[in-house]
């Protein structure tokens, strides 16, 4: 029988009733009991506007609805319905194709966002009900929905199997058929179930959007490990340091890029990290500068740059303590039963230490996408995901990420990995964000360009930049073009849009 995420949840509120799960930086907890006893009176309040079994249920939420999205993502299971958490940055017609691809049924907002999916609800024609929390200024708790035909707060599940559907992650939405990642109960916990759920009081810190991969895990992950969570709906370097001080969090994960605003925080030197004992980065590489910064101040600490991705779900690589700065650059090994193999162009083993493609197998957890067999069977192979990253793995079996596939830059028949570039230019001691795309070139085809965010106030110039790269890189990767803005345009987990930096680039001209 598989073990439900809300079976663990149901356990927690029966053992530690009022110890704190959950906790927004500046906005407010919610205990496990209040987390259970509102989660059951949701799902009762669904199947009172008809939800049933397998229908599609949009989590829409502002990050300042953080508890009320954990209320909804479990009501949305105890009815046996399917979450769609739904990215609150897409543009009206991203969202409008996406909710009617998975022809939600139910949308689950916040006042601010309601106007456009109230619009939506007139052109959608699955779209029935759309469900808005009440307002903070109500005084309603901030994990309530208060929602009609809901008072009964009893145990509430109907009953499903892990080959029925929990969620739809969607990872793109911007052309072509949006890609929702299927993602069954049977293989939708990251972490498994503790039969006997434990709690040490300590927290895990978190600020990645909870509609993502990254977040959706967060709901359920912390008390997997006996933690509670603490979430900072908008991250803030100076205040994530802060947070750090007050609740000493023995978890933290980061996205690259907060850990590089968290390094070159002024106050990054001062600040008692003792607390942390795991340092998880993920979702994208992680400059080595960053990583020895990072270990350099909590040497105590198991800091590592962990791979996965929304299609592979729990595929986890493990970065034994104290590898990390002798494997720079590693994701760590990968943890049976993930196997993971690289292979050339035509699906064949290469030896290592070669950059091919990752392909990754974990029988029996597979994943697929939602409605869209042609992707689905463009992705997973004899039970291979192939995940489109261009890795090597070493001798003893460690992973290197070197970059997507579609992003690799060919200089004149060289081969260069973006990642390689921007690690040298994040050694600067002014470059606090690098991001190196190719550009096309009328002879080489190629060319390397980089764009950097320096430290405020820096008066280094591209120049010296380049000189510093050459330094450090052959010649042909050294950016030939080298653009400094304030600001890095990222998707909602944090990655850069390279392909919108390309298209800027094209659209000014070298300066
Ligand atoms: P998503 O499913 O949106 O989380 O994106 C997954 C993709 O993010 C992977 O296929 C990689 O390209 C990238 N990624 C995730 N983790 C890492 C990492 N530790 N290092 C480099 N790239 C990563």
């Amino acid at each position: 029988m598989t073990t439900l995420l809300t079976d663990h949840l149901r356990a927690m509120a029966a053992a530690f009733p009022d110890k704190v799960a959950y906790q927004v930086t500046d906005g407010g907890q919610m205990t496990f009991a209040e987390w259970e006893a509102e989660s059951n009176r949701l799902a009762r309040a669904l199947v009172a506007k008809g939800v049933a079994k397998g229908d599609r249920v949009s989590i829409y939420l502002l990050a300042e609805e953080a508890l009320r999205f954990m209320v909804a993502y479990s009501a949305v299971h105890k009815v046996g319905a399917v979450a769609v958490p739904t990215n609150t940055r897409l543009s009206d017609g991203e969202l409008e194709r996406l909710l009617g691809h998975a022809e939600v049924r139910v949308l689950l907002t916040d006042p601010e966002l309601s106007p456009l999916a109230h619009r939506l609800a007139g052109t959608l024609t699955a779209l029935e009900h759309v469900i808005v929390t009440p307002s903070v200024e109500d005084g309603v708790p901030p994990w309530k929905w208060a929602v009609p035909g809901s008072d009964d707060a009893g145990t509430f599940q109907v009953e499903v199997s892990g080959d029925d559907l929990a969620d739809i992650l969607y990872t793109s939405g911007t052309t072509g058929l949006p890609k929702g990642v299927a993602i069954r109960h049977r293989n939708v916990a990251l972490i498994p179930g503790a039969p006997n759920p434990n709690y040490s009081g300590q927290c895990w810190l978190h600020a990645s959007p909870l509609f993502t991969f990254a977040g959706i895990g967060f709901i359920y992950n912390p008390m997997q490990l006996g933690l509670f969570g603490v979430y900072q709906p908008k991250f803030d370097a100076g205040r994530w340091l802060e947070v750090v001080e007050e609740l000493r969090p023995q978890f933290v994960f980061l996205v690259p890029s907060m850990a590089q605003l968290i390094v070159s925080h002024p106050r990054f030197d001062d600040v008692e990290l003792s607390s942390i004992a795991i340092c998880a980065i993920g979702s994208a590489p992680l400059a080595p500068a960053t990583l020895r910064a990072l270990q350099e101040r909590m040497p105590e600490a198991s800091v590592s740059n962990s791979y996965g991705m929304t299609e592979a779900g729990p595929a986890f690589c493990s970065m034994p303590k104290g590898e990390s700065l002798k494997r720079i650059g590693s994701v760590g090994q990968p943890v049976p039963p993930l196997e993971v193999r690289i292979v050339d162009e035509e699906g064949r083993d290469l030896p290592s230490g070669e950059v091919g493609e990752a392909i990754l197998r974990m029988p029996g957890r597979e994943r697929e996408y939602y409605r869209n067999a042609e992707a689905t069977a463009g992705t997973w192979k004899d039970g291979w995901l192939y995940s489109g990253d261009l890795a090597r793995l070493d001798e003893d079996g460690y992973l290197y990420i070197v970059g997507r596939k579609k992003d690799v830059i060919i200089r004149g028949g060289n081969n260069i990995y973006a990642v390689d570039v921007e690690a040298v230019l994040l050694e600067h001691p002014q470059v606090v964000e690098a991001a190196v795309v190719g550009i096309p070139h009328t002879v080489l085809g190629e060319d390397v360009a980089a764009v950097v965010v320096l430290v405020p106030g820096a008066a280094t110039t591209a120049e010296e930049l380049r000189e510093h790269c050459a330094g450090e890189l052959a010649d042909y990767k050294v950016p030939r073009r080298i653009e400094m803005v304030t600001e890095l345009p990222r998707n909602a987990t944090g990655k850069v849009l390279k392909a919108r930096l390309q298209d800027q680039l094209a659209a000014t001209p070298p300066r």
